[in-house]
């Protein structure tokens, strides 16, 4: 058996898809090897949002800075891709709502503000009337907003085919149906991956298996605490746009994409890798949506979907070499932000492969080491 790859990457969505292009540009021998397809799972049924100060709350430490930096890759990304790949991720930045819909969420939100603005970034509050003549759609109830003008989002599917069409067209080699059943492992050091069909020697690999991630850990015997989280969503087509901005509530956003397309996400339900659309999950949604947005009643449906997304026990991902294998990287428990990280994941997790000091972020908290019990 020969060297035959510089690395190899098990897991083809988004997080897989985006070290591959980091590496790729950085003229390593990368394989990627997908049990699927390509972006067919989470990275397929992401609505897309890359909701940086969203979703983050109060907190403005190292994963607000990941969120934040990862953000502000993305216009340059967007266009680096098309050239490369020909696909267009359709980056919006028309902004974000978060809404408050009681005079809880309102305090709540206005202290959320505080943090992020004492952290230089931009947040501003709207009342329910200046949210109503920003998006005449929104319903009355509302009785205001956070808004938050850097918070846009791109097409999650495409993005994920973007970085792995771009990472191909540099030589990476991508296999779909290729599930990796076990790792080579030598005295301490990664040597290869071993699928159903083959075994594969390579320098370094990197696990960037989503939401599988526990399960693929405990069959190569090493403990990884992550787990699936499923979301179920849907979409209609409005002849003319409901919304402009994208807009954030308790357990329901609205995602206006081109063409009067709007998504709404997403349920939540822990421990499991199903699949299934519910009635229950939709339904929930609808009535949500509804409450937000009266007129979507009137919309046309679409499809719905559903997905799982990669959660950790501390809610932070793993990023970083294991603490007791040379050369075997962790990429994964992204949770419900994998789109909005995943350009600075790629960089991140190539830096470290090139033995670069990470002098810009405090990546400490996302050591593996942190919680990995082997
Ligand atoms: C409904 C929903 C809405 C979301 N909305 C957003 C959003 O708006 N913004 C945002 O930033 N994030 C969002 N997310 C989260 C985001 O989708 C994930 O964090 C991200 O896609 C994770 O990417 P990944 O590459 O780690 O996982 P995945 O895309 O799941 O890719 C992992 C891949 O590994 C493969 N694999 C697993 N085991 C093996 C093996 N042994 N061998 C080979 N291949 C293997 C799988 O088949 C899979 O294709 C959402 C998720 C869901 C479900």
């Amino acid at each position: 058996m020969g060297l035959n790859y510089d690395v190899a990457i098990i897991g083809g969505g988004v997080i897989g898809g985006s070290i591959a292009f980091q590496l790729a540009k950085r003229g390593k021998k990368v394989v990627v090897l997908e049990k699927g397809k390509i972006a067919e799972q989470s990275s397929g049924a992401a609505a897309g949002m890359l909701a940086a100060q969203v979703e983050m709350g109060r907190e403005t430490g190292p994963m607000f800075q990941l969120a934040i930096q990862s953000r502000a890759m993305f216009p340059q990304l967007a266009e680096e891709l098309r050239e490369r790949s020909g696909v267009d991720i359709s980056l919006i930045n028309k902004g974000m709502l978060r809404i408050a819909t009681t005079q809880e969420d309102v305090q709540e939100l206005k202290e959320v503000m505080a943090c992020q603005r004492q952290a230089g970034h931009f947040a501003d509050w709207l009342t329910g009337d200046e949210v109503r003549k920003t998006e005449p759609a929104l319903s009355d109830a509302i009785l205001g907003a956070m808004y938050i003008e850097h918070d846009g989002h791109v097409l999650a599917p495409e993005l994920a085919i973007a970085f792995h069409k771009s990472a191909a067209q540099l030589g990476t080699e991508i296999r779909e149906f290729a599930e990796v059943k076990s790792l080579l492992i030598e005295q301490g050091r990664v040597k290869g991956v071993v699928t159903h069909e083959e075994t594969i020697r390579c320098e370094q690999v990197i696990v960037a298996t989503g939401a599988w991630s526990g399960q693929f850990m405990e069959q190569v015997n090493m403990h990884l605490p992550v787990y699936p989280v499923k979301g179920e969503c849907f979409s209609v087509i409005t002849h003319r746009p409901l919304l402009q901005s994208t807009v954030f509530s308790h357990g329901c956003y609205l995602v206006p994409k081109r063409g009067g397309r709007l998504i709404v996400g997403a349920t939540v339900k822990e421990h499991t890798f199903d699949r299934k659309v519910t009635i229950e999950g939709v339904s929930a949604l609808m009535e949500r949506a509804k409450r937000l947005l009266p007129g979507i009643a009137h919309a046309e449906f679409e499809k719905a979907w559903a997905g799982v997304r990669p959660q950790t026990e501390d809610g932070l991902p793993f990023l970083g070499e294991h603490p007791e294998h040379r050369g075997l990287y962790l990429a994964t428990g992204h949770f419900r932000n994998g789109i909005l990280l995943s350009p600075l994941t790629g960089v991140l997790i190539a830096d470290l492969i090139e033995g670069k000091e990470i002098l810009d972020l405090n990546i400490r908290p996302f050591q593996v080491s942190r919680n990995v019990t082997v």
